[in-house]
C-alpha cells in the first residue's frame, strides 16, 4: 500500500513537471516571432504554432490544409513552397526557399526540417519554420539600390555608371564602335543653390536627372549623376540610333523651358556640355570622363550654354594653364610681382590726373606674363587674395613715396577683384594700410566691376558706402561689357565710370558705337560720374572723346604703363 503511494506520488510529481515544462515551451513558442508547422507523417497530424496563424490568418490540421497555405502566397512562388513543404528525396534533412506574400508586401523564408528519430519504431516528425524577411530583404534592396543609384537623382550613380561604361568600351572595341562620353555642367547652379536654397538645388538635380532617366535605353545610351551639378551621358555607337546632335538638341530644348518646383518656383538655366570620344580622346571610362571635364570647364569660360568636343589642343592649353597655376603659385610665395603704372589726363588740358596701378608678372625665366592671362588663374584657385593685398600694399607704398617726393597732387587707381572685395576684412584691410602709410584717402580711388554689384546689394552697398565715407573713390571699370544699365548705377555710391576699350576700338567706325557712347557720357554726367575712356591709342579718339565731353583720357597714344623708374621721370617733367 505505502509502495502504491509513493509511485502514485512520484507519477504526480512526474506530470506537474511535464506540463510545467510543456507550459513553458508552448509561452516561448506562442511569443515567437516565427512560425512553426509540425507535421506528423505517419498519422498526417498537423499542427500550426507561434506566429503561423498571425502571419497567414490560419490553422492547419492536415496535410491537404498546405494548399490552403499556399494560396496566401504569391502564385509565381506556390511552386517552389511545395517543393519545399515537401522534398522529394525522402532522406533530406532540410530544404528552404524564400517568397512572397500574396499582397507583394511580405517576404518569407520557409525552412523544413525532418526530425529523424534514430528509432524507427517511433513516429517521423517533420518541422517547418517560417520566417518574416520582409525588413531584411528591404534593407538589401536598399543597399543594392545604393550600390547602383544616386539617392538624390535616382539615375546610376558614379561607380555604377563607370562599370557600364568600361562594359560599353570593350564592346566597343570588338565591335569597330565610338562612344561619346558627355559630362553635362548646369550653368550658374552655384548661385541658384544660394539665392533658391538646397531643397530647390536638389529638386533641379531631381528633375534634370528624371529627364535624363526616361531617355536610358540599354547597352545604348545610359546617364549618371557624378557629383553636385554634374551629370554624365554615355552614347554607344553615336552614329548610329542615338547620336550626340540629336540628344544635345533635346537637352537645349529641355533647357528653354522653365523647370517648375513643387512649390510653384520656376527656375531657368541652362547646361554646358563637354564630349570626349572613345577611341580619340581616349580608351578607359576615366580618360574620357577627365577629358570631358576639361571641354566643360572650356565650354564654361567661352559663356556657358553650348556643346563643345574635346580637341588635343584644348588638353595642351589646360596643361599650360596647370603649369602656369603652379608657377603662379610660386611667384606669389617669391613675391615675383611688380607694379606698373599707367598715367591719366584730363581731356580739357591734357594735366595729370593720376595712375592706374597695373601688376606684371616676370616668371623665372624673365618672360613677362600679361595679368590678363594669370588674373583670372588667380582668380579661380583664389591665390587673387593674396596678389590683391600685394597690388594695394605696393601702389599705397609707391603713391605715398611719390606724393611726398614731388608733393604733388594726384590719384592712383587700383583693381581690385571681386574676390578680393568680398572677403569681410577687405575694408578694413584697405583702411589700415592707409593709416599704416599715413595716406590722404582722397588721393585714392578702387577700380571695381559690375560682377562685384551682382552680390547682395545690401551688403555690397554696405561696403562702398564705407569706403568713401573714409575718403577713398570708386571707379567701375569695364563699363559696357556687363549688364550695364545705368539706371541700375544709380543705386550704387559711385565716383567714376571708365567707358571700355571695345567701345574706344571701334568709335570712329560706327556711328552705333559713337550714338551709344556719346549717350553713355552724357548720362553718366547728368548723374554726376566722372567719366573716363580708356585704351585710347590716337590723336582722333582722343579729339573726339574730349568733344563728346568725357574727362579723363588713359591710353597708349598719352602713355603706356611705366615702371617705377620712369613714372618718376614723368613726375620730374611735371
Ligand atoms: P584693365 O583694368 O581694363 O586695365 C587696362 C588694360 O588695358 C591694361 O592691360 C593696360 O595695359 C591696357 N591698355 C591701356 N591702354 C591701352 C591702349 O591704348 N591700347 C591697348 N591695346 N591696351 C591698353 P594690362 O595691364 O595687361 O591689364 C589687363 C587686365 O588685367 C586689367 O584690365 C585688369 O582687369 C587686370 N589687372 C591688371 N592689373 C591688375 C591688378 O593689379 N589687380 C587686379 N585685380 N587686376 C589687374
Ligand atoms: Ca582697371
Ligand atoms: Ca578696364
Amino acid at each position: 500500500m505505502e509502495e502504491r503511494v509513493y509511485q502514485f506520488d512520484l507519477l504526480k510529481a512526474q506530470n506537474a513537471k511535464l506540463s510545467k515544462s510543456e507550459r513553458i515551451y508552448r509561452i516561448i513558442c506562442e511569443s515567437s516571432d516565427y512560425g512553426y508547422i509540425y507535421q506528423n507523417l505517419a498519422s498526417d497530424e498537423v499542427l500550426t504554432f507561434g506566429s503561423f496563424e498571425k502571419m497567414f490568418g490560419l490553422r492547419l490540421h492536415s496535410t491537404a490544409d498546405f494548399y490552403e497555405f499556399t494560396e496566401r502566397l504569391n502564385a509565381e512562388d506556390r511552386n517552389m513552397v511545395l517543393d519545399t513543404l515537401f522534398p522529394e528525396e525522402k532522406d533530406e534533412m532540410l530544404a528552404s526557399c524564400e517568397c512572397r506574400s500574396l499582397d507583394d508586401h511580405s517576404w518569407f523564408r520557409i525552412i523544413t526540417r525532418l526530425e529523424d528519430n534514430d528509432n524507427p519504431d517511433l513516429e517521423m516528425d517533420k518541422i517547418i519554420t517560417i520566417v518574416n524577411i520582409t525588413r531584411e530583404k528591404s534593407q538589401n534592396s536598399e543597399l543594392l539600390y545604393m550600390a547602383y543609384y544616386d539617392t538624390t537623382t535616382g539615375i546610376y550613380n558614379r561607380n555604377y555608371f563607370v562599370s557600364l561604361l568600361t562594359g560599353m568600351l570593350q564592346n566597343a572595341e570588338k565591335e569597330g564602335c565610338k562612344v561619346s562620353l558627355l559630362m553635362i555642367d548646369i550653368d550658374d547652379f552655384k548661385k541658384i543653390n544660394d539665392v533658391r536654397g538646397i531643397i530647390i538645388g536638389d529638386e533641379l538635380l531631381e528633375q534634370v536627372g528624371s529627364y535624363l532617366k526616361n531617355l536610358m535605353v540599354k547597352d545604348k545610351l545610359i546617364c549618371c549623376h557624378i557629383n553636385n551639378d554634374i551629370f554624365c551621358v554615355a552614347i554607344y555607337d553615336p552614329k548610329g540610333a542615338y547620336s550626340v546632335e540629336n540628344f544635345y538638341k533635346g537637352l537645349r530644348e529641355r533647357f528653354d523651358q522653365p523647370f517648375i518646383m513643387s512649390t510653384g518656383v520656376e527656375i531657368r538655366t541652362t547646361a554646358s556640355v563637354g564630349v570626349a570620344e572613345y577611341p580619340d580622346s581616349g580608351i578607359s571610362a576615366l580618360d574620357l570622363i577627365n577629358c570631358a571635364d576639361i571641354v566643360v570647364y572650356k565650354c564654361k569660360k567661352n559663356g556657358k550654354n553650348n556643346l563643345e568636343y574635346f580637341k588635343a589642343p584644348i588638353l595642351d592649353d589646360f596643361l599650360k594653364n596647370v603649369d602656369l597655376e603652379n608657377k603662379l603659385k610660386t611667384a606669389v610665395f617669391d613675391n615675383n610681382f611688380m607694379m606698373y603704372f599707367q598715367p591719366q589726363y584730363y581731356s580739357c588740358n591734357r594735366q595729370l590726373r593720376g595712375f592706374e596701378a597695373l601688376i606684371r608678372w616676370k616668371d623665372e625665366t624673365g618672360k613677362m606674363i600679361p595679368p590678363s592671362v594669370f588674373i583670372p588663374i588667380a582668380e579661380k584657385n583664389g591665390l587673387i587674395v593674396s596678389i590683391g593685398h600685394f597690388v594695394v600694399d605696393e601702389s599705397l607704398k609707391q603713391y605715398k613715396r611719390w606724393s611726398d617726393y614731388y608733393g604733388k597732387k594726384f590719384k592712383v587707381s587700383i583693381n581690385i577683384s571681386a574676390l578680393q572685395y568680398k572677403r569681410d576684412d577687405f575694408v578694413e584691410s584697405v583702411m589700415e594700410l592707409l593709416d599704416k602709410y599715413d595716406i590722404d584717402p582722397s588721393g585714392v580711388e578702387l577700380e571695381i566691376t559690375e560682377s562685384i554689384l551682382i552680390d547682395d546689394f545690401d551688403v555690397v552697398t554696405e561696403k562702398l558706402t564705407r569706403i568713401r565715407n573714409y575718403g577713398v573713390s570708386i571707379s567701375l571699370d569695364d563699363f559696357g561689357t556687363g549688364y550695364s544699365s545705368l539706371s541700375y548705377l544709380k543705386k550704387f555710391p559711385i565716383d567714376t565710370l571708365k567707358v571700355d576699350k571695345s567701345f574706344i576700338d571701334t568709335l570712329l567706325d560706327d556711328a552705333s558705337t559713337r550714338i551709344i557712347t556719346e549717350s553713355i557720357l552724357n548720362m553718366s554726367h547728368a548723374m554726376g560720374f566722372e567719366t573716363i575712356a580708356e585704351g585710347v591709342e590716337n590723336e582722333r579718339q582722343f579729339n573726339y572723346l574730349a568733344s563728346a565731353g568725357c574727362d579723363v583720357i588713359q591710353g597708349f597714344y598719352l602713355g603706356k604703363p611705366l615702371p617705377p623708374d620712369k613714372v618718376e621721370e614723368l613726375l620730374n617733367d611735371l
